[in-house]
């Protein structure tokens, strides 16, 4: 008899998702997790920055505050307040998880985990059995072979810039994709100098262009620079080549690398134990199952989705078959990467799900699109005037007029995008999208506007 029904390797959203909820199922479990529970998420990507980017809005909304008929004297930031209200959001958090594991019976190792073959995990060296084996390594940060960046104490990754000290008065950001647009925006929010230089000729890649162009408009204090190829680093200064071919020198305190993150497929024994993986992650089929009989994977390293919640879905895919595989077939359990939205928490925020209007034309699709601006909502308007950013735009198909896009900029689109999710999920036409009530006045009113705009 095996040592454990299932061994989870890797503590962040996939693993520990899936180790609390086959605890919950009365599995014996043990979650192998090396560095912090909570992985990426908790402890270095989505909870520090959103409590970050929370004061940095707090700090907005002071400074604006006479526009509401609101005074506020001599509003200022203290950036060690500021940071440590974000180290205790993330030791709140990740307690909450260590309690809830406990709470179920999950047996947590701080150690490394090594797969040895199918059902077995080194841990620390001792080889432990299972029935079921998870992987969940999640991701680690891109750093690409820029001369100059190496070991230069002013370029730091998402981590670094999570730790800084003290605030600095200039940032340079390399990759407009959703962490750096949300650290340039955050530093900006508090006043430093902030660039961000793109390759690619917009932000965000996988929101409507339109869209995309709306929200890089919309934030406020930060240059960006498109269509550039950074070609050195040289000490505090990033080189790069211009849109127009002109060579750019910009001076900076502090330089975010972020130009992407990549599957952590090495250092634990994918290779070894003969898992089949490409270097875009583990190769899954859409119950999460890998090439080895009872080995599973979920989360960034599967390279499906680099999204938390899209970790959390495939965890929940992956524990539903190993329990009832025959309940989780009938149930339709399977990993739909189409449906799954994404979500900026920038100032102003964005939100999406489904194709952008390109990729619906690069699919052969013939769409039907409507973009509103956000001044309908009365609720918007309340709270932020008529000159803020803000738009929904709707991409459906022209003669079945199945929705296959909702995007939008905008305070409270990542709280909303889930209904679109739905919508998506569910095949809604347009029509059937126009027959949802949606309550008033919510900015969310705006997904209604584009859905009534759309041309009969
Ligand atoms: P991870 O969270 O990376 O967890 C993997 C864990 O496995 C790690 O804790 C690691 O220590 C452990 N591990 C690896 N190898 C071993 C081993 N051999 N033995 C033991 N343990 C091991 N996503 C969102 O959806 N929303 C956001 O707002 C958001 N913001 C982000 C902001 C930043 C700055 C960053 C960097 C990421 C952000 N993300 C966000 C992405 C999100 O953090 C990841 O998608 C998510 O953490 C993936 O979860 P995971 O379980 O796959 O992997």
């Amino acid at each position: 008899m095996a040592d454990y029904d299932v061994i989870v390797l890797g503590g962040g959203p996939g693993g520990y998702l899936a180790a609390e909820r086959l605890g919950h199922a009365k599995k014996k479990v043990l979650l192998v997790e090396e560095q912090y529970l909570g992985g990426t998420c908790l402890n270095v990507g989505c909870i520090p920055t959103k409590s970050l980017l929370n004061s940095a809005k707090l700090y907005l909304h002071a400074r604006h505050s006479q526009m509401f008929g609101v005074t506020a004297d001599n509003v200022a930031f203290d950036w060690a307040k500021v940071q440590s209200w974000k180290d205790e959001v993330v030791k709140t958090l990740v307690g909450g998880v260590a309690m809830a594991e406990k709470k179920v019976g999950v047996e947590v190792a701080n150690a490394h985990g090594t797969l040895v073959g199918t059902g077995k995990v080194a841990v620390n060296g001792e080889v432990k059995t299972a029935d079921h084996v998870i992987v969940a390594t999640g991701s680690v940060p891109v750093m690409p072979p820029i001369p100059g960046a190496k070991d230069n104490p002013v370029v730091v990754d998402s981590t670094g810039l999570l730790a800084l000290e003290s605030f600095p008065a200039k940032l340079v950001v390399i990759g407009g994709g959703v962490i750096g647009v949300e650290f340039a925006s955050l530093f900006a929010a508090f006043g430093a100098e902030v660039e961000v230089i793109e390759l690619l000729p917009e932000i965000v890649p996988f929101a409507d262009a339109d869209l995309a162009s709306r929200l890089r408009k919309g934030i406020e204090g930060v240059a960006f620079h498109l269509g550039c190829k950074v070609s050195a680093i040289d000490g505090n200064t990033v080189v790069y080549t211009d849109a127009k071919g002109a060579e750019v020198r910009t001076p900076a305190d502090v330089i975010l690398m972020a130009v992407g993150r990549r599957p952590l497929l090495d250092g634990w024994g994918a290779k070894e134990a003969g898992l089949e993986f490409t270097p875009r992650g583990i190769v899954v089929d859409d119950t999460m199952r890998t090439n080895l009989p009872n080995v599973w994977a979920v989360g960034d390293v599967t390279g499906r989705s680099l999204l938390a919640h899209a970790a959390y879905r495939m965890a929940e895919i992956a524990v539903a078959h190993i329990l009832d595989p025959e309940k989780a077939s009938h149930a339709g359990q399977r990993l739909r990467t189409e449906t799954i939205p994404w979500a900026v928490y920038s100032i102003p925020e964005a939100a999406g799900v489904g194709l952008t209007e390109a990729q619906a034309k690069a699919q052969g699709l013939d769409v039907v699109t409507a973009t509103v601006p956000l001044v309908l909502s009365g609720r918007f308007v309340a709270e932020n005037g008529l000159k803020a950013p803000g738009a929904v735009k709707v991409i459906a198909e022209k003669t079945s007029r199945v929705v296959r896009g909702i995007h939008a900029v905008g305070p409270y689109s990542p709280e909303t995008i889930w209904g679109a999710a739905a919508v998506l999920e569910s095949e809604y036409t347009i029509d059937d999208l126009r027959q949802v009530v949606f309550p008033h006045p919510t900015v969310s009113e705006g997904i209604r506007e584009a859905v009534w705009a759309v041309k009969d």
